[in-house]
C-alpha cells in the first residue's frame, strides 16, 4: 500500500494550482484524501473557497489574450512537449491515480496514463486543424468565411472516477482551441489533475493556462459555474449535479456542455458468441470497479441463450482477484470510498426484496475487511421498472434480464431515462446494423464494450447530456464561430437597399 506521508510530502504546498504553482486553499475548510483500500488518510488539504475560484479566474483572464492569440502551431508545439512530459512521468500518474481512487495499478498503466498521453498528442495535432467552411462567393456580392475563435476562460468540474482522464478530457480541448481554464476536480480525488496541470507548466504551456481549483461542490464549484468572468461551463458528472450546473450556467446565459450519467444495455441476440459476451459482459462490467459511466448495467439476453449466459458470467466473476490496487496481479480494487461502497450495497440490499443475488451482494472479509471493497455481484430476476435496472449504481453490478424478438431486446435498451453508451452482440451484420441505428445512445459497440479513442467523440444522447469529449467534434464546444462578410462591389447603394430606399434613384 502507499506511503501516506510521501503524498504530504509532495503536495505540501497545497492544492490549488493557480497562475503555474500551488498554493492551499483559503476556505478554512479542510478535506481528507482517503486511500480506499486501506481507510488511511494519504492526503490532508485545505478546500478551495470563493477567494481561490476567483484567483483562479483571473489567472485564467490574464493569460487568455496571449493565449488565444498564439498560432495554433505554438500551441500543437506546447502540446507535444505537454505529452512527452506526461509520458515522462507516467509512473508518478500511474501510482498516485491507483492511490486516491483504488483502481488497479494495471488499470491506471494501462489505460488512464496512456490514454490521457495520447489524448494530448491528439490535441496537440488537432490543434492545428480546426475545421470550418471555405471561404467563398456564397453570394456574387460578397466573400464570406468563417473563423473559430477561442470562447474565453472556461470553467470545468470533473468527477472521481477517472480523475487525470476527466481533466484531460476538459482541458485539452479547451486550450487546443485557445482557451484558458480552470478545473475543479472532485474534492476526494484531486491529485493527479494537479500533477496534470503541473506537466503542462513543464511543457511551457504558460502560467495561468490551466488552473485547477480543489474545492466542494456546492461553494467552489458554483461560484465557479456563476463566476461572471467564466465564459463557458463544461461538467462531467451525475444528470442531478447536472441539473443544478445548468439552471447556474443558463441564468448567466453561458455555454454549457453536459457529460453526464448512463445506464448503458448490453443486447445479446440469440445468434451472438456466447463466450465473446461473457467475457464482454464482466470486463464491461467490472471495469474500474463499475464505476464508469459507459459500464455495461443492463444485459437483455435473447431466450435461448439467457441461462448459458448467466451461468457464464456467474463463472467468469468468480475467477476476478480482488485484492491490493498497487499489486499488478489485481483485477478488481475497491470502490472509490466506503460511503460509496455502502450506497452500492444499498441498491444490492433492496434488490433482494424483488430479485435474485446469483453471486456477490457482499463485501469481502480478511485482509481486504478495511478497504471499500465490494464483489462482482450478478442480478437476475428484476423487473425492468425496478430499482436496479432504472438507477446508476456505479458499482460492480450486473442485472441481466432475457427477451424473446429482436423488436423487444431494442425496446428495452432504450427505455431509460440516459443514453449514453450500448452495446449489441450479434454474428448477423444485418441484426448488429439495425441495433446501431435504433438504439439511442452516444456511442453504440459491437462485439465489444467500453474501448474509447482520442479521434472519435464521446458524448450523451437523452439525460446523459450533450456536447462531445475528445476527438474533433470537441471543438464544436469550445469554439465559437463567426461569420465575417465582405462586400465585394464597393457601390454605395447596394441591391438589397432596395427595401429601404425603393426605387429612388
Ligand atoms: P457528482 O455529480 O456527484 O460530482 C461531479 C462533480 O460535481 C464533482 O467535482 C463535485 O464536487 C461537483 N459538484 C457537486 N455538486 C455541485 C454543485 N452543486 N455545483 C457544482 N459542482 C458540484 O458525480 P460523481 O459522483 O463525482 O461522479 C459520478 C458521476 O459522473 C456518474 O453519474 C457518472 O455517470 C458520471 N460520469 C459521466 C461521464 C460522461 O462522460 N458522461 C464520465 C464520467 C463520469
Amino acid at each position: 500500500m502507499g506511503n501516506p506521508d510521501r503524498v504530504q510530502d509532495r503536495f505540501a504546498a497545497g492544492a490549488q494550482y493557480i497562475a503555474g504553482r500551488l498554493r492551499p486553499g483559503t476556505s478554512g475548510r479542510t478535506q481528507d484524501v482517503v486511500d480506499p483500500a486501506t481507510g488511511e488518510t494519504l492526503y490532508r488539504y485545505e478546500l478551495a473557497g470563493p477567494a481561490d475560484v476567483d484567483a483562479a479566474v483571473r489567472a485564467a483572464r490574464t493569460a487568455l489574450p496571449e493565449w488565444a492569440a498564439a498560432s495554433p502551431g505554438e500551441r500543437s508545439d506546447a502540446l507535444h512537449r505537454f505529452a512527452a512530459v506526461l509520458a515522462d512521468r507516467s509512473e508518478e500518474l500511474a501510482h498516485t491515480e491507483t492511490l486516491q481512487c483504488g483502481k488497479p495499478i494495471k488499470l491506471s498503466r494501462e489505460f488512464d496514463v496512456p490514454g490521457t498521453v495520447d489524448n494530448t498528442a491528439f490535441f496537440a495535432g488537432a490543434a492545428r486543424h480546426l475545421q470550418g467552411q471555405s471561404a467563398g462567393e456564397y453570394s456574387p456580392d460578397h466573400t464570406s468565411y468563417v473563423r473559430r475563435e477561442p470562447i474565453g476562460a472556461v470553467g470545468s468540474i470533473a468527477p472521481w472516477n477517472y480523475p487525470l482522464q476527466m481533466a484531460a478530457w476538459k482541458i485539452l480541448p479547451a486550450v487546443a482551441a485557445g482557451n484558458t481554464i480552470v478545473l475543479k476536480p472532485a474534492e476526494i480525488t484531486p491529485l493527479t489533475s494537479l500533477l496534470f496541470a503541473e506537466a503542462a507548466s513543464a511543457a511551457g504551456v504558460p502560467d495561468g493556462v490551466v488552473n485547477i481549483v480543489s474545492g466542494a461542490g456546492r461553494d467552489a464549484g458554483e461560484h465557479l459555474v456563476g463566476h461572471p468572468d467564466i465564459a463557458m461551463t463544461s461538467f462531467t458528472g451525475s444528470t442531478a449535479v447536472g441539473r443544478r450546473v445548468a439552471e447556474l450556467a443558463t441564468a448567466g446565459v453561458k455555454r454549457l456542455h453536459l457529460e453526464l450519467g448512463g445506464k448503458a444495455p448490453f443486447l445479446v441476440f440469440d445468434d451472438a458468441d456466447l463466450q465473446a459476451a461473457a467475457h464482454g459482459a464482466v470486463a464491461g462490467s467490472l471495469i474500474n470497479s463499475g464505476q464508469d459511466c459507459t459500464a455495461a448495467t443492463r444485459a437483455y439476453v435473447q431466450r435461448p441463450l439467457y441461462e448459458a449466459f448467466v451461468s457464464a458470467v456467474a463463472d467468469l466473476m468468480a475467477t476476478v482477484r480482488l485484492g491490493d490496487p498497487l499489486d499488478p496481479a489485481t483485477d478488481l480494487g475497491p470502490l472509490v470510498s466506503h460511503a460509496h461502497r455502502g450506497r452500492v450495497a444499498g441498491f444490492v440490499e433492496r434488490a433482494r426484496g424483488y430479485a435474485t443475488v446469483v453471486t456477490g451482494g457482499e463485501a469481502p472479509g480478511g485482509d481486504l475487511a478495511r478497504g471499500a471493497y465490494y464483489r462482482p455481484t450478478l442480478i437476475t430476476g428484476a423487473a425492468q421498472d425496478s430499482e436496479v435496472v432504472r438507477s446508476e449504481i456505479f458499482g460492480p453490478v450486473l442485472v441481466v434480464l432475457p427477451f424473446d424478438t429482436d423488436d423487444e431486446g431494442i425496446a428495452l435498451a432504450n427505455d431509460t431515462p440516459y443514453g449514453l453508451a450500448a452495446s449489441a452482440w450479434s454474428r448477423d451484420v444485418y441484426r448488429a446494423g439495425r441495433a446501431t441505428r435504433e438504439i439511442q445512445a452516444g456511442c453504440v459497440w459491437v462485439n465489444d464494450h467500453i474501448p474509447i479513442l482520442s479521434e472519435m467523440p464521446h458524448g450523451g444522447y437523452k439525460a446523459s447530456g450533450y456536447g462531445k469529449d475528445m476527438s474533433a467534434y470537441s471543438f464544436e464546444e469550445y469554439t465559437q464561430v463567426k461569420h465575417v462578410m465582405y462586400d465585394n462591389t464597393a457601390v454605395a447603394r447596394k441591391d438589397w437597399h432596395r427595401t429601404v430606399f425603393g426605387d429612388r434613384p
